[in-house]
């Protein structure tokens, strides 16, 4: 059986209260051994879900954030949380940050200050960052590139930008991890973006519980639908399915430095 990472999954979310042990069961007997639980959204709730899902399971590993839409809510409390869990052995990235100027639901200068912020504690705990970025994509590697992002690495999470973008954030040292979007009929500058990024540097998620790749569009998405965005990735990156899943495995432990054995 291929094995498969979820690198980004909000399973902590209310939309997996009344079932989220049998998703978690259906991921695994999908291939899908490992996932990474994104805790920020909304407030911090979230984060602490994320790292409580980690700390029960072993194949489950956490990160903590605030979502660029959600920043507007942020209060020093939030923060104060935000540093004390950073340092959580179970959390192995900061994120989800970055700036979506497509649904501008906080003010962008919060945006980037948030985004500013979350890659100095990414530093400061030596982890890397996980980057939401919707329409933004030169005002973000702007803000990378003169924080020193680099330094820590990070993940391009639910790329939807151009191959342009792509090349450039794989010129930085990013990796790009690509999303359900890639299997829908009008994202074909996602999948043209797939070719530009080395096999070494591609992720694949589900950010469930939105955006499920198609056969599953328009249901409620979950860990193992990751298997689907793999067979396009897969094809677009020209290889067989069972190299780019072994590709993004190796791909997902190493930036994230999950536990070896
Ligand atoms: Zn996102
Ligand atoms: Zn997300």
């Amino acid at each position: 059986m291929i094995a498969f990472t979820d690198s980004h999954a909000h399973v902590d979310g209310p939309e997996f209260d009344a079932d989220r042990e049998v998703v978690l069961a259906r991921a695994r007997a999908a291939g899908v051994q490992r996932i990474v639980v994104i805790g920020a959204v909304g407030d911090t709730s979230s984060a602490e879900r994320a790292v409580a899902l980690a700390e029960r399971d072993p194949d489950v590993f956490a990160t903590i954030a605030t979502h660029p839409h959600d920043v507007d809510k942020m209060t020093p409390d939030w923060w104060a949380l935000h540093e004390r869990l950073a340092t959580h052995p179970r959390v192995v990235a900061i994120g989800e940050t970055g700036l979506d100027f497509y649904y501008d639901h906080s003010a962008r200068e919060t945006q980037a200050e948030a985004f500013r912020r979350f890659i100095a504690l990414a530093r400061k705990v030596g982890k890397p960052v996980v980057c939401h970025i919707r329409d933004a994509h030169a005002e973000s590697r702007a803000i990378l590139a003169e924080h020193g992002a680099a330094e820590v690495g990070g993940v391009i999470h639910c790329f939807t930008g151009t191959p342009e973008d792509a090349a450039a954030y794989v010129a930085m040292g990013f990796h790009v991890s690509f999303s359900g979007i890639v299997t829908y009929r009008n994202a074909q500058p996602i999948r043209d973006s797939v070719r530009v990024v080395p096999l070494d540097r591609i992720l694949i998620e589900t950010d469930c519980p939105y955006l499920a790749p198609v056969p599953m569009r328009g249901r409620r998405n979950e860990p193992a639908f990751v298997v689907h965005t793999a067979e396009v990735v897969a094809r677009e990156a020209g290889v067989p399915l069972a190299e780019l899943a072994a590709a993004t495995v190796a791909n997902t432990a190493r930036i994230f430095r999950f536990p070896t054995g």
